[in-house]
């Protein structure tokens, strides 16, 4: 007679949440073997058979007993809660199973507790995420510190099992700061304890407040991502991906305690001091996208003319920051949006006109406003100083990765002075590896460690708010002997015109990356024809 192993997952809790498979396993089994809280659940199921409960700590001897029933020839199951796959009893069994043993194995799988939770808070696991177990009773406590900030600094969603026992108080403290060193402290997160279970609780927090708690080992915890938001008291993570910089520890947005207590945040409202709620927007104002020096110049000017309200709106807090300083009085929506935000602000606040000032090179941002006018029947223009570009500047490539191979075959040492987002598709592109790469990027850490983290050894990383002179650009090129320098046509607010002419004092090429625009519906090249655009439709 051969016997039959059955793995079978019961789910988080509720009868109705185990799986048909799993009940037509436990019905045609002969032996149960399971921690004793569990048979509470699948009663119905397992009437009148051998039934073994070994304490919840002897984890080996129960799949040691399971295995030796089947062994026998008997039909077995061995159960765990939520999926036996996951932190559970599949893995102890197949450690003691012989390759020689001839009893059939059957592992049913079932919800664990990750999404079990999730389900419960929204929707916060909808883009890549991780779990990471806090227990150490089978793995040194340093790999789970290692791990934590491995995936704090990939800011992955993540689902944390085995919270807080009474043996192990501190732990999820020391994970939670490892978390707040690379996550925003105000990344939404829920904490679900006994989920589909009777005492069945749940909450949600900003990062910043978990290690204000105390959990135990029935609660799950579950931290979100920058892009994270809520929703009618419910977590959710966009599928889609954003613009990476505009959410995170950098470019931030403060919780909004007003509405709703710890953690309550509407997606895409920006407090911070000076800058306005979407509640508290303007109506019918003049809406400028910035995140230039040049586009908040632009939007104080607008708003000097005092014809109507201006609201800048700028994709990161820092930016943020800037147009405070620059626009004095101006209201600032500042911070991680994203295209749903952003709707809702400019329908909502009933948005006269829509200047795009952002920089030449967010198109996907250029594009975004665009679909949003057309969607909104919100008047849209451009306003770009034209390009600075001269042929005598250098060689105009109208790609990265063709600009990347012009570098290649002009130079050994290479200064790429385009700005931090772009730098991977140079280092990734074939041949990358025989050159030598040189960065200039601002002074933010998240930017500093993506560099780092693609292997630009730290001397060759120089970490700075512009803008820069000739003079520092020559000066910086020749310490670093640079025989190349790569650029975009970023205009005088991206201090082209100071690269092209270090690199003419150095007589090292210059490899220029043109613009790649969508085709603007209405373009103004000066302040004046911004605002003769804006008499014409009647707006000034
Ligand atoms: N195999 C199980 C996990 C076992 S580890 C599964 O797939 O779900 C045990 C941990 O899981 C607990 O400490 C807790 O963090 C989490 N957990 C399991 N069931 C839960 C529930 N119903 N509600 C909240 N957390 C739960």
């Amino acid at each position: 007679m051969s016997g039959v192993l059955n793995l079978v997952s019961v789910g988080p809790g509720f009868d109705d949440l185990i799986v048909p498979r799993a009940i037509t396993a436990l019905r045609q089994s002969d032996v149960i073997v399971a921690y004793e809280l569990y048979l509470r659940w699948i009663q119905p199921h397992i009437e009148g058979k051998e039934i073994h409960t070994p304490p919840l700590t002897q984890e080996r001897e129960r799949a040691l007993l399971a295995i030796e029933k089947a062994r026998g020839g008997a039909r077995v199951s061995l159960i765990s809660s939520g999926d036996i796959g996951i932190y559970a009893m599949a893995a102890l069994a197949y450690e003691e199973i012989r390759e020689d043993d001839t009893f059939e194995v059957n592992l049913i799988p079932g919800i664990t507790a990750a999404n079990a939770c999730a389900s419960l808070l929204g929707s916060p696991l909808s883009h890549d995420f991780a779990t990471l177990s806090l227990s150490d009773l089978l793995c040194p406590w340093e790999w789970i510190e290692h791990r934590a900030r491995h995936i704090a600094q990939a800011d992955l969603a993540c689902v944390m099992y085995n919270v807080q026992s009474a043996g192990r108080q501190q732990g999820v403290y020391r994970v939670l700061q490892l978390m707040l060193e690379s996550k925003a402290p105000h990344t939404l997160c829920g904490v679900v304890k006994n989920a589909y279970r009777p005492g069945q609780q749940l909450s949600i927090h900003r990062l910043d407040e978990l290690p204000g708690l105390k959990f135990d080992m029935l609660t799950t915890l579950v931290i979100g991502n920058r892009f994270t938001q809520r929703k009618r008291g419910q977590i959710f993570t966009p599928r889609g991906y954003n613009d990476w910089s505009e959410g995170g520890a950098g470019g931030t947005q403060q919780g909004n305690a007003g509405q709703g207590g710890a953690g309550a945040r509407t997606g895409g409202d920006a407090v911070s001091a000076g800058a306005v709620t979407r509640q508290s927007l303007p109506r019918g104002a003049v809406w400028v996208f910035s995140g230039t020096s040049d586009g908040n110049a632009l939007a104080a000017s607008l708003a000097e003319a005092q014809e109507r309200p201006v609201v800048v709106s700028t994709a990161t807090e820092y930016g943020g920051t800037l147009a405070q300083r620059d626009c004095p009085g101006v209201s600032i929506w500042s911070g991680r949006q994203g295209v749903e935000a952003r709707r809702q602000a400019l329908g909502e606040s009933g948005a006269r006109v829509l200047v795009d000032a952002t920089h030449p090179y967010a198109s996907s941002m250029s594009r975004q406003l665009l679909g949003l006018s057309r969607e909104l029947a919100i008047p849209y223009l451009r306003f770009e100083r034209g390009s600075d570009y001269a042929a005598t500047d250098g060689e105009l490539c109208a790609t990265q990765e063709l600009a990347a191979e012009r570098a290649m075959a002009n130079g050994k040492r290479i200064f790429l002075a385009t700005g931090s987002k772009d730098v991977a598709s140079f280092l990734q592109a074939p041949g990358a590896g025989q050159h030598e790469w040189f960065l200039r990027l601002s002074a933010d850490p998240d930017m500093l460690q993506r560099a780092i983290a693609l292997g630009v050894p730290r001397e060759r990383i120089c970490a700075m708010q512009g803008p820069f002179s000739a003079a520092f650009n020559t000066a910086l090129w020749r310490d670093w002997q640079i025989d190349c320098v790569v650029t975009k046509d970023s205009g005088e607010a991206g201090g082209y015109r100071a690269k092209v002419e270090a690199a003419q004092a150095l007589g090292i090429p210059l490899i220029v990356i043109g613009r790649d625009e969508p085709d603007y519906p209405n373009l103004a090249t000066s302040f004046d024809a911004v605002v003769e655009q804006l008499e014409r439709w009647d707006l000034a």
